[in-house]
């Protein structure tokens, strides 16, 4: 797997554009649901581990999204489908969440917060949504948040309450790759990757992995000791190798206090690997799979037999 903890910046900018305009509501059905299942196996993760994480945000179980984020193609399909308009729309809300508790649902409009009007769509990316998102976590961090919501051309308004997490946004990105990403602020994975997990403890193996490369401050390690992500030999290689068998091994420690099934981790990865682990210029940062899969069950023996 060619997980990257990047300092970039990889956004949902454009959803697919492949599929024919007869299939626009299928690719969307199942994108929100690829959305829904990143976004509740990051809340598990994130909430269940906070007591690991020194970087702190409340979590609520919202999952907000712009018109501007689908591309031509689909927007007026997405417009229907999830009664999309200028106003950030929600998702969806993470079953027994604060957001669920609040009485949010999906397709519920967002207009307000706190009293103050939240930006309309404008261009196109991500801009607005993260300013949103910004303004949302910030306004959770001082206490409850008053939200005013529009549902089938009723006003409706709720107060929302984090819960402690660990810092993290969780994110699909709409790629067929098959790649994953953490940069210190988000976790991001393609689409074709979350496609090829089977279930909730098969992401969750995914997930644990990236977020366990931002509570242990990969990304802002590597970049601090100028290590080139595209080095593929010697030191650079070498340090950026630490940090996967840093993330595998955290990782199980992170499945475990969320309560997901072990083995789906070395299961997941095996998998994968007979897939597509045959990448020749991997070996030198990533560890082959099989030498993967065995680290991951000598750290799950290592769990199992107690701190
Ligand atoms: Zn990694």
């Amino acid at each position: 797997m060619k997980c990257s903890s990047l300092g970039l910046l990889l956004l949902l900018s454009a959803h697919p554009a492949a599929a024919a305009k007869t299939d626009a509501r299928a690719t969307l059905t199942a994108l929100q649901a690829m959305d829904m299942a990143l976004s509740r196996v990051g809340y598990r993760l994130a909430t269940a581990n906070v007591g690991m994480c020194d970087r702190r945000q409340p979590a609520s179980g919202l999952l907000l999204q712009g018109i501007e984020q689908y591309g031509a193609d689909f927007r007026a399909s997405a417009a229907v489908l999830f009664a999309l308009g200028a106003a950030p729309g929600v998702t969806g809300v993470i079953a027994g969440s604060p957001a669920d508790r609040a009485g949010i649902r999906a397709n519920d409009s967002v207009k307000a917060l706190n009293g103050a009007a939240l930006p309309l769509a404008a261009g196109p990316g991500f801009d607005r949504m993260a300013a949103v998102l910004d303004r949302l976590e910030t306004a959770l961090v001082a206490g409850p948040v008053h939200l005013d919501l529009e549902r089938a051309g009723q006003n409706l308004s709720v107060t929302l309450q984090g819960v402690p997490a660990c810092a993290s946004r969780f994110q699909v990105k709409s790629s067929p790759g098959f790649s994953a990403g953490a940069n210190g602020r988000y976790v991001e994975v393609d689409a074709g990757l979350l496609a090829f997990a089977d279930g909730d403890d098969e992401i969750a193996v995914i997930v644990a992995h990236e977020l366990a490369h931002n509570i242990l401050k990969h990304p802002e390690t590597l970049n601090a000791q100028g290590v080139s992500r595209k080095a593929i030999l010697g030191k650079d290689a070498r340090r950026i190798r630490e940090t996967e068998v840093e993330a595998d091994r955290f990782s199980i420690r992170l499945l475990a206090s969320a309560g997901y099934r072990l083995e789906a981790a070395p299961l997941f990865w095996a998998r994968f690997g007979k897939a597509h682990g045959h990448g020749i210029l991997s070996d030198s940062t990533h560890l082959r799979w099989k030498k993967r899969v065995a680290l991951i069950e000598a750290e799950i023996a290592a769990v199992r037999a107690g701190p």
